[in-house]
């Protein structure tokens, strides 16, 4: 790939670029909406991603040409307007970093990716943060890889008007080879724990897409809010399994089993990262199917193609765990398998799901990468 834009530079602006920096997508291992209740993720960064070849320009003019859209994007840093489309992401991010007081300079450049959009992989996270460091190559300010996390973040919720958890963007930034990423969503404290050799991360695209799921997830918001209320604490964060079975009575029966999501897989994310730092597999595999039931049943966000795709995994051989992953009612899948068999198992596992639901899987056999990095 680096090569490849390389090329595309060159073709474009007649000379070689002088950065090119590389952003990866994530898949979340476990910790599934967990997120938004101060609590606890656990993903790692994915060996796809989105590169941006660049040079610094003299003056204060932004050009990028996205080898995947015909519009290129072309403004000034003084005078930022909203325009429908890709580059509303660069025009976010350049007034996120103005608006923390950055002073910018402008730069040219073209950008690649292997990441499928809206495909679950956050390739928007890997564009902001793309961007923020190829911005970081022209300017002068300092890197600190959780506040650029947090910058994307604001870019999103109040440029481009969009709601959005911090873990896309933590881990596309702090992400690193062979490891996953703890993340604590109230502190931002993280820490990397090392993915053991023997296993395989295979993330198994249903070629289905969420439909109607922005107004189920803001009601599983409010209903997580309720519960937290009722409870008296300040989020679902705040309570433990026990705790919460002797005063469950308190809520109604719906209440009560998506309040049990939360906290329950706020439980199994801190035992799955123990397990990672034991290099327990086994552990690990059974929480990650534990967590796709609690979703399935009681927190009610998988789909059918999901859940298809979940139960075929777990029947082939070698595999330790699987669940749904990202929000849910469509998307991803992730299992957990023995390295040994991985590459028949995504063979066995195209055909079956082929065969269930007629329809084409995208798998991808992963390795975890490193976070947003100018390549040498
Ligand atoms: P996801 O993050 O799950 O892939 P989103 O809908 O959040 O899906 O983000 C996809 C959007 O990100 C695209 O519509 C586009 O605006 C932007 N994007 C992603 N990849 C590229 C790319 N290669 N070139 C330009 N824009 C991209
Ligand atoms: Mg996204």
């Amino acid at each position: 790939m680096k090569e490849k834009i390389t090329k595309e530079f060159t073709a474009r602006f007649g000379a070689s670029p002088t950065h090119v920096v590389r952003a990866p997508g994530r898949v979340n291992l476990i910790g599934e909406h967990t997120d938004y209740n101060d609590g606890f993720v656990l993903p790692m960064a994915i060996d796809r991603a989105i590169w941006i070849a660049l040079r610094p320009r003299s003056d204060r003019r932004v050009l990028l040409h996205s080898l995947d859209f015909g519009d290129p994007a072309d403004f000034s840093l003084d005078d930022i307007q909203h325009k429908k489309g890709w580059t509303e992401y660069l025009r976010a991010i350049a007034w996120v970093l103005q608006e923390q007081g950055f002073s910018l300079s402008g730069w040219e450049g073209v950008l690649a990716s292997n990441l499928p959009l809206g495909a679950g992989l956050s390739s928007s996270a890997a564009l902001e943060l793309s961007l923020l460091k190829a911005f970081w190559t022209v300017s002068d300010f300092n890197w600190d890889g959780a506040k650029m996390a947090e910058f994307a973040c604001q870019a999103d919720r109040d440029w481009v008007g969009i709601q959005s958890g911090i873990m896309d963007q933590m881990i596309s930034s702090l992400g690193q080879e062979n490891h996953a990423l703890l993340i604590d969503c109230r502190t931002l404290e993280f820490n990397l724990l090392p993915l053991p050799k023997q296993v395989r991360v295979i993330i198994l695209d249903t070629a289905t897409r969420r439909g109607l799921v922005d107004s189920a997830y803001n009601e599983r918001v409010a209903q997580c809010r309720t519960a937290a209320e009722k409870l008296g604490i300040p989020s679902l964060r705040d309570i433990t399994l026990d705790d919460f079975h002797a005063k469950a009575d308190s809520l109604d029966e719906l209440t009560q089993k998506r309040a049990l999501h939360v906290i329950s897989e706020n439980e199994r994310t801190l035992k799955a990262a123990k397990a990672l730092q034991k290099g327990d597999v086994i552990a690990f595999g059974h929480l990650m199917s534990t967590s796709h039931i609690s979703l399935r049943d009681d927190y009610e966000v998988s789909s059918p193609e999901l859940n298809i795709m979940v139960e075929l995994a777990r029947q082939e051989k070698g595999c330790l765990g699987a669940r749904m992953t990202g929000a849910g009612f469509g998307g991803c899948a992730v299992a957990l398998v023995e390295k040994d068999v991985a590459e028949k198992f995504a063979e066995n596992i195209r055909s079956s799901y082929q065969e269930h639901t007629e329809l084409q899987p995208n798998i991808y056999i992963c390795e975890a990468s490193n976070g947003v990095k100018v390549l040498d």
